[in-house]
């Protein structure tokens, strides 16, 4: 399978503090990828560097483009969507409001209003919710909103960075299960950042483990969830 996305010795930095030491790494086209690794690893700043918030050098190809010198504005107008850390959803702003945002970048705003729907069919939560501020969801509708805002955009690639993070695990479940369905219907590919590697693992197709900014191990996801070190790292059993 072809890679959408490509990456060579990526490096990043915040001041003079190097974080990313020459990462390489890819997700396949339709594919998801998971990047995994500890607190600090550096999982975060690699979302960031692909998209450009954060000050990086090496090769980042997107469909056959090289991306690492573009503004985050045209990375996004690739197609590249971000379900950044947090959530990143405007507190004020209603759900709905949310999710036209969520569509600024695309060329036309002609198929808002089905994106829209097709939303809600995905997350009926969201549709209960349309007229609610987005600060006043629950942790699990704010990262259902952060995840259809994404979509409005209709994006070849989905940067998640930790969706599980903050909430019980039947609402996990629940994500990931329509994560999947989305991938199964539009396509997308998906470059993941988990803490919870074993969900992660059990979703991902491929699978990468950074350690303090480098690639310490890579491989299909459902090998790497057999080796001994990492069950006893990062599994847990
Ligand atoms: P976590 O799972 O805790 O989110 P992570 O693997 O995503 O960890 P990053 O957030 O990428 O890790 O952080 C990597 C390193 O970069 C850490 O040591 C962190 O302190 C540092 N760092 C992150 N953001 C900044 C920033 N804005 N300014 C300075 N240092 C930063």
């Amino acid at each position: 399978m072809s890679a959408i996305l490509e990456v060579r010795g990526l490096e990043a930095s915040y001041g003079d503090r190097t974080v990313l030491r020459g990462l390489d790494f890819e997700v396949a086209e339709g594919g998801v990828t998971a990047l995994l690794g500890a607190n600090g690893a550096g999982k975060t700043t690699t979302l960031r560097a692909i998209c450009g918030t954060v000050r990086r050098r090496g090769e980042i190809r997107f469909a056959g483009k090289r991306i690492e010198r573009m503004p985050t504005e045209s990375i996004v107008r690739l197609g590249i969507a971000q379900v950044p850390e947090g959530r990143g959803t405007f507190a004020t702003l209603t759900t709905e409001e949310n999710l036209h945002l969520g569509a600024m970048t695309r060329p036309n705003g002609r198929d808002i209003s089905l994106d829209i729907e097709r939303c809600y069919s995905i997350f009926p939560r969201l549709k209960e919710r349309r007229s609610q501020q987005a600060g006043t969801l629950s942790g699990g509708e704010q990262q259902m909103l952060a995840i259809a805002r994404a979509l409005m955009l209709r994006p070849k690639l989905m940067l998640l960075d930790e969706p599980s993070f903050g909430l019980a695990p039947m609402i996990t479940k629940h994500i990931f299960e329509i994560l999947a369905e989305v991938k199964r219907e539009s396509g997308v590919s998906m470059l993941i950042v988990e803490q919870n590697a074993s969900l992660a693992l059990r979703f991902a197709d491929q699978a990468y483990l950074i350690e303090t900014g480098s690639i310490v191990m890579s491989g299909e996801a459902k090998i790497i969830r057999e080796d001994e070190g990492v069950r006893a790292s990062y599994l847990g059993y």
